[in-house]
């Protein structure tokens, strides 16, 4: 029997129970049974991961093990690893392969996780169904007609079908936690700036967190130890000491303070939902914490104001997918030919025309596109998905001159009138508990029309990306219709240890 946790594998391999090479191989024949319905794999390099897993298991032969010995992860396709396809799950970057490995990348490597490929996901992190995406759906191992949530739904795909023991994904509203909790894996959003964003494709610089899935608390901490640090390569890194995780998470402390927000628990919450999660803090209670209502009063205005700054922030990361330095380019020929042809119409319209009207088409013909310009509009047209165009359209807008002040200056501070909630509330307590989301996993394709629903699934994590604190979710449960429920704890800035404990305290009294 090949366990699922790191922790479990890792004490085998250790024990020389179970070697590397048979716990890749073991991932791989799970791969190969169930990745072409689940679709969390988008690559997988079956031959490097072995050629790993015997390097690694004589370094382990010769008594010089890696902390992560027995993590054999796969990487959500947004994290640059040198010489593997980084699509971002986009057209626009079809075919691209980065030259150079993130900072979370090393880091694994360096202490001997196993690499085995690339995780499916929402187009550049945009979505919460892991629909956009240019490999199809990522599909929910509890039930593969429902969605895995997004962005991050390959990485916690892969986790929840086995097909990896743990993960890395990408957090900019909710990315990895509302997954994590769709598809019943424990998730870590680590504060922004505790883990490098260097080689993380970027969606919204001041929001963006990598960390990690697993099938434990544990494991999770396990990781995180190790991606988790300064890093000189990331200006926003932070020169802040990691804490021992894995030790807190080994004995958890019971005796903490839990506030609990009324906002979180109103109006489009699921009733099943709620009963777990409210079930969950009472066990909490039972078990020595101390339960104690706050109040975050500007939850309301969360998601009208990240979608009004990280659409800002994506409309300026995004600019630099133009067709010439990366990836999908239009066809050269076919946009020279449809200038030439709209040139034709013009001019022809022109000749024919009333003297009141030459003004008007002439004005036309001057403003025709350059070759270079329709060759960028067109790669870009052709290159990215609806939801990117979305964003990319919304984003510009309230950057735009006449709006700014409107839109995004006043989402500035509005964010800071979020993060200055939860300032006050950790003055009281350790950790604030409330849902991950407010249902569970739902039918594909079921939300896809309709945008305004699908960012109603972020209303409980975005804040965490506001604030710039971390957040975790653990699994709590079953709902009454079979699938996964989490619960979230979010913590201080720099407290991931606070979390991770409250976290496992869930595992063990679950
Ligand atoms: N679902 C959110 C969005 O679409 C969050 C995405 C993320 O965390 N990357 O923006």
């Amino acid at each position: 029997m090949i366990p699922h946790t790191i922790q479990e594998a890792r004490t085998k391999v250790l024990a020389g129970e179970l070697t590397l090479a048979n716990l890749v191989e073991h991932y791989f024949e799970q791969i190969s049974a169930s990745n072409g319905e689940i679709n969390a794999f988008v690559f997988e390099d079956k031959e490097e991961a072995i050629r790993q897993a015997k390097l690694v298991q004589e370094k382990v032969d010769s008594g010089q093990a890696g902390a992560l010995v027995g993590a054999v992860m796969g990487i959500k396709d947004v994290i640059c690893e040198k010489g593997r396809p980084t699509t971002c799950a986009s057209e626009i970057l079809a075919g691209f392969e980065s030259v150079y490995d993130a900072t979370v990348i090393e880091r694994l490597r360096a202490e001997d996780a196993i690499l085995i490929g690339r995780l499916n996901m929402d187009e550049f992190a945009m979505g919460s169904t892991n629909e956009y995406s240019r490999y199809g759906a990522a599909r929910n191992p509890h039930d593969t007609t429902k969605v895995t949530g997004g962005s991050s739904g390959g990485s916690a795909a892969a986790v929840a079908g086995n097909l990896a023991n743990s993960t890395l994904g990408s957090d900019t509203g909710g990315s990895i936690r509302q997954p994590a909790s769709y598809c019943g894996v424990v998730g870590i959003k680590p504060t922004y700036g505790r883990v490098s964003r260097y080689g993380l494709v970027a969606f919204a610089s001041s929001f963006d967190s990598i960390g990690p899935l697993a099938n434990s608390v544990q494991d999770a901490a396990s990781v995180l130890q190790v991606i988790a640090g300064f890093d000189e390569r990331d200006n926003t890194s932070a020169q802040i000491e990691v804490p021992d995780y894995v030790s807190v998470a080994e004995n958890p402390d019971g005796n903490i303070k839990i506030g609990v927000p009324e906002e979180f628990f109103g109006e489009g919450l699921d009733e099943g939902v709620k009963e777990i999660v409210e079930s969950t803090i009472q066990k909490l209670k039972d078990n020595g914490a101390e339960i104690i209502p706050i109040h975050l009063p500007h939850t309301k205005y969360g998601l009208a104001t990240y979608y009004i700054l990280a659409t800002a922030e994506a409309s300026s990361n995004l600019a630099r997918y133009d067709g010439i330095r990366y990836g999908h380019r239009a066809d050269k020929n076919t946009v020279l030919d449809e200038l030439k042809a709209e040139e034709t119409e013009i001019k022809s319209r022109l000749k024919n025309a009333s003297e009141s009207e030459v003004p008007a088409i002439e004005k036309e013909l001057a403003q025709l596109d350059s070759a270079l310009t329709r060759l960028y509009k067109k790669s870009r047209t052709e290159g990215f998905g609806p939801e990117v165009k979305r964003r990319i359209m919304l984003g510009t807008y309230v950057l735009s001159a006449g709006y700014y002040d409107a839109y995004y200056g006043k989402a500035q501070k509005v964010r800071r009138l979020i993060q200055n909630d939860y300032k006050e509330a950790f003055q009281k307590v350790d950790v604030i508990a409330c849902p991950t989301a407010p249902t569970t996993a739902f039918d594909i394709g079921s939300e896809i029309n309709d945008p305004l629903q699908m960012y109603l699934n972020d209303a409980y994590t975005i804040s965490a990306n506001l604030a710039g604190i971390c957040g975790i979710s653990v699994p709590a449960g079953t709902h009454g219709n079979g699938l996964p429920v989490g619960i979230q704890f979010m913590g201080d800035v720099f407290q991931e240890e606070k979390i991770i404990n409250a976290g496992r305290l869930v595992e063990m009294l679950r």
